[in-house]
């Protein structure tokens, strides 16, 4: 595997003004080493572990971590989770609230995405430790301070604690199913729009950006790309370069106190399919797949976006002429009970305000060449992006993965209602076009 000099930060006195601090105490990467969980634990003092796994996760690693626990003679309670799809929501945080044996004074969870979300919430209310043993590259939460939840059918992200230590044995890793090495690729491609995103956040609304937070995570991008084909021959090294860069993308987060270096546009469409899956049972498929197909609509708005030439008076008239209420009330229909929190965010943040746009308006055309040298920057081009694809096999539209091609408009329409974050879909907003991009 190619590695090229890794990026340090500073953890204090960094340019941007941000202590860049991670509360994660150790990553361990490669192969064989979930061997040295007992070693792990026992320098925390941990007599006894409550053990979370699913009954996936239970097969592909957990009954190898019991009998490594067994071994090393640290006692423990194992919960596995029988139900067949499990959503970190109420009821999975109910039930792990409900198992825990309060005589264990450490956490492992063994899995990845929803398991270590619900691990997240439950060690931050019960206050103690959690160590995890990932059992798949698939998604980028395991050293964020967030955990990213379904509350009353909407998707939102709580503030938790972290995981004091992170394995990622690339043995349990590449043996992974498929999916789920592409889900975690899938992650990682997405930095490719939000790392340009945060950037034009920073230049048109003066958002909080680090250059070097930025830096860190395109180059964990490329050393992804550059490994692609040996992911799909689930080649270690290639994996591991996959868990490193998603591992990095949530210290990131950490390292910014915002999500801004890890999701941008392509993010809210997976949002959006989520959660109208809660509400209409339509499909859904693995958050970084989704988030793969959400960066290759967005790739498309911004070709689009490179092409136009502002103009003051058509994009004040199209803000004048805009109907919030309306556009509202489609929303709801659309995406269905998500759609009040959405609504609540627009309520408070007032995006569509006519005057806050007329400021915002002035700062794009006086910035239009900068922004886009930006875009052209940040983007790969569309031809390297669909060669990408190609080689891993991964879904480019929305059809690929069972989602309505007349929908796919209606979904770019709302994703700039998901989070209060300037995305691509604002700027088209903000000039007038919105309704002329083609996906
Ligand atoms: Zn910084
Ligand atoms: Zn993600």
């Amino acid at each position: 595997m190619k590695e090229s000099k890794k990026i340090v930060l500073p953890e204090t006195g960094c340019i941007c003004g941000k202590d860049h601090r991670s509360t994660v105490d150790e990553v361990i990467v490669g192969s064989g080493v979930v061997a040295r969980l007992p070693e792990v634990l026992a320098r925390y003092g941990a007599k006894k572990v409550f053990v979370l796994a699913d009954k996936n996760t239970y097969k592909a690693a957990g009954e190898r971590v019991c009998a490594i626990l067994g071994d090393s003679g640290i006692e423990h309670t194992l919960y596995v989770m029988h139900k067949e799809t499990i959503e970190p929501n109420e009821e999975a945080v109910g039930s792990v609230v409900m198992h825990f044996d309060n005589s264990c004074d450490m956490m492992v969870v063994v899995g990845t995405g929803v398991l270590n979300d619900v691990t997240k919430i439950v060690s931050t209310i019960r206050g103690k430790r959690y160590v995890i043993v990932a059992t798949a590259p698939s998604m980028d939460g395991f050293a964020s301070n967030s955990a990213s939840v379904i509350r009353d059918k909407f998707k939102l992200s709580i503030d938790t604690c972290t995981a004091s230590v992170i394995i990622g044995d690339t043995q349990i890793l590449a043996a992974a199913p498929m999916r789920m090495l592409l889900s975690g690729i899938g992650d990682m491609i997405a930095k490719y729009i939000s790392i340009l995103e945060w950037k034009l956040a920073n230049i048109i609304c003066g958002d909080y950006y680090c250059e070097g937070v930025a830096e860190m995570i395109r180059q964990a991008l490329r050393e992804c790309v550059e490994n692609a084909e040996g992911l799909v021959k689930r080649d270690e090294a290639a994996v591991a370069a996959v868990f490193k860069g998603l591992v990095l993308s949530g210290e990131a987060m950490m390292y910014a106190g915002v999500t801004r270096p890890a999701s941008g546009t392509e993010h809210y469409f997976s949002h959006i399919w989520d959660m109208r899956g809660l509400d209409f049972g339509t499909p859904v498929d693995f958050h970084g797949i989704q988030c793969a197909v959400g960066t290759y609509q967005s790739m498309k708005v911004y070709e689009q976006l490179k092409k136009v030439h502002p103009d003051r008076d058509k994009a004040l008239n199209y803000v004048k002429n805009f109907d919030v209420s309306a556009w509202q009330k489609q929303l709801r229909g659309y995406i269905g009970t998500g759609a009040d929190m959405m609504i609540k965010i627009e309520e408070k943040e007032q995006k569509y305000s006519i005057e806050k746009h007329a400021e915002r308006l002035e700062i794009l055309l006086a910035k239009w060449d900068e922004i886009i040298g930006i875009i052209n920057e940040e983007l790969p081009t569309s031809e390297a992006l669909d060669n990408l694809f190609n080689i891993l096999g991964m879904p480019k539209d929305p059809s690929d993965i069972g989602q309505k091609d007349e929908d796919a408009k209606t979904v770019f329409l709302a994703v700039k209602d998901v989070r209060d974050k300037y995305v691509s879909t604002r700027l088209a907003w903000d000039l007038g076009i919105l309704d002329e991009i083609e996906l």
